[in-house]
């Protein structure tokens, strides 16, 4: 299909930008939209919990933002060219008692069949891990869809429990049905998280939770 050719175009081949199709007849967004194209670009530099550095951990976010958001404003004017209907739903929480944005990225994610959701609440990808920065656009148009994940692949491990210094994460394997606040105390988390407001102008993930998961480096329990 001539459309998918051009999708394909400008996300490229899998081989740094992962992509996939969800169905959102789920979201609020559905009487105007029925998918979204979720994009999860991998960071193109790799750190590890044993390099961290706040600063480098910052600027490489921004370098990644600034491509994924390249990569959505194409698609964008790809489905504009088509006719196709569209919206580019804001990243940021709108409401900051529930700490929700409008459209969650992850749950999409995990619809189109990206990922799971990991102990440490963040989407985690076979190929890279939970180090994805996430895009997304909503269309009407009917796109085929990706097979959903509805387990969690993390098993025993550990790591990003042990990894956050704040006692965030509750060590509990997601499944479809869980409710953010059985993973993890996500209140303490943007409490923390804020406090990048300071340096960096915004929230910001510290980065342990993250750099510690064995996704994306090697599977766990494997060589
Ligand atoms: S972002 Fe920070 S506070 Fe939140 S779970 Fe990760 S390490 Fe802990
Ligand atoms: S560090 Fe381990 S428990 Fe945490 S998200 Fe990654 S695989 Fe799951």
């Amino acid at each position: 299909m001539e459309l998918i050719g051009k999708i394909i175009e400008i996300v490229g081949d899998r081989s740094d930008t992962l992509w996939s199709i969800s169905d959102i007849s789920y979201s609020k967004f559905k009487e105007d939209f029925t998918r979204a194209i979720i994009l999860a670009q991998h960071y193109n530099h790799f750190i590890s919990n044993a390099e961290y550095d706040e600063k480098e951990y910052h600027d490489i976010i921004l370098e990644i933002r600034m491509s994924i958001d390249q990569k959505i404003n194409l698609l964008r004017n790809l489905f504009d060219q088509y006719g196709i209907k569209n919206f580019v739903p804001p990243v940021a929480q709108t409401d900051e008692i529930e700490l929700v944005a409008p459209f969650s990225f992850k749950y999409a994610a995990v619809q189109s069949g990206l990922g799971w959701i990991g102990k440490n609440g963040v989407l985690i990808t076979r190929e890279f891990g939970p180090r994805v920065r996430l895009g997304a656009i909503l269309v009407d148009f009917p796109l085929i869809c990706g097979k959903p994940i509805k387990e969690s692949l993390c098993g025993n491990c550990h790591a990003c429990v042990d990894a956050c210094s704040w006692g965030v994460i509750k060590g509990v394997n997601w499944n479809i049905s869980s409710r953010r606040e059985e993973l993890l105390n996500y209140k303490l988390c943007n409490k923390k998280r804020s406090e990048y407001i300071k340096t960096n102008s915004r929230k910001h993930t510290c980065g342990y939770c993250i750099l510690a998961c064995p996704w994306g480096i090697k599977e766990p329990g494997k060589q």
